[in-house]
């Protein structure tokens, strides 16, 4: 079965052609702010200009014809309403005039499935991080489980507000990495853990009222050592709690190298395995959507046009995951 994929959640426009032997094609279009952050508006408008130009780059990437295509999925959500709106309408689109299957996934599922994918990683404990979400999540009894997650705003979109506080251009977790390589030294802040949940609006507030007081390199260092042990601690939490021997580091900030050391060097410690998914996967992408909505229509799962509305908030654990 060919699925296309189209991811579409936030700054993103991406398209993804999967079936189950192969990922035959991914292929992304970013959209980058001028200034600021990601405008809901403006990152819609790129989606839907970049819409058919990825369409036909996806296609001719995979040797195929739409008439080739068996199914179309899409991000369903969670995500921005303008961005999540383009990628709706196209699957239905496609859907209706080439007669394929609609499938809506969630797109922080299809994180860990394309992870688990692309990984020897079996039944990970993941850990999300990208400019949307961070969640640590499990699979438990048929659902996958939110063990932790941030109370305000992603580590991600912490990374970018701090950075452009900094007057670096969005994306800016790459450029807090890049100052942050530059020394070892670390000032205290506020280390911001809650039990199994984290918070980073506090942290990214303090890092910028300390601009001054210590140079740009230290305070990135500070930040990234900060915010990235308190995820980690997080995640061995639930590690230890699930008795679990895999970790899976996904999304955008999991592209960071220091945090894929700590990572790396916790499960060490525990005898587990870490597990990195290669980078095109880790960011927003086609692919991903693409090969979840395989496996859900393998198993019996399709998607109505009239259910086929964005859903904003929509959480992991609120699907029944029956292809586990
Ligand atoms: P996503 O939403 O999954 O596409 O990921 C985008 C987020 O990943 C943005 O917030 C970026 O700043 C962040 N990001 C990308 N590369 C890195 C990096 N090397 N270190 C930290 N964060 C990163
Ligand atoms: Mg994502």
């Amino acid at each position: 079965m060919n699925v296309l994929g189209i991811e579409s959640t936030a700054h993103t426009l991406g398209i993804g052609i999967v079936n189950e032997d192969e990922i035959l094609a991914n292929q992304k279009s970013m959209f980058e702010p001028e200034e600021g952050g990601i405008h809901p508006r403006k990152a819609s408008e790129h989606h839907y200009q970049s819409a058919m130009e990825q369409l036909n780059n996806a296609l001719a990437e995979a040797s195929l014809e739409l008439d080739d295509l068996d199914a179309v999925a899409f991000s369903q959500g969670p995500g921005i309403p303008q961005c999540l709106e383009i990628g709706a309408v196209m699957a239905r689109s496609l859907a209706e005039k080439h007669d394929l299957k609609l499938i809506g996934v969630n797109h922080c599922l299809s994180h860990i499935s394309i992870g688990t994918r692309t990984t020897e990683a079996s039944d990970p404990t993941t850990l999300y991080v990208s400019g949307g979400n961070s969640q640590i999540i499990e699979f438990r009894n048929g659902r996958y489980r939110i063990i932790g997650e941030t109370l305000d705003i992603a580590l991600g979109n912490a990374l970018d507000k701090f950075a452009r506080e900094l007057g670096y251009p969005h994306p800016g977790g790459p450029e807090i990495e890049k100052l942050a390589g530059k020394t070892d030294e670390i000032i205290e802040m506020s280390y911001p853990i809650k039990g199994m949940d984290f918070s980073f609006s506090g942290l990214t507030t303090e890092a910028e009222r300390k601009m001054g007081e210590a140079s740009d390199e230290v305070l990135a260092n500070s930040f990234q050592e900060h915010a990235y042990a308190a995820v980690v601690e997080a995640l061995e939490r639930a590690m230890a709690q699930e008795d679990s021997d895999e970790a899976l580091l996904t999304g955008g900030v999991a592209m960071n190298k220091r945090l894929r050391e700590m990572v790396e060097k916790m499960c060490e410690q525990r005898g587990a395995k870490a597990y990195f998914p290669p980078t095109e996967y880790c960011m927003d992408n086609g692919a991903m959507i693409a090969h979840q909505g395989l496996i859900e229509l393998e198993n019996g799962r399709e998607t109505e046009i009239s259910e086929s509305h964005k859903r904003p908030k929509w959480r992991p654990d609120e699907v029944e995951a029956e292809w586990k």
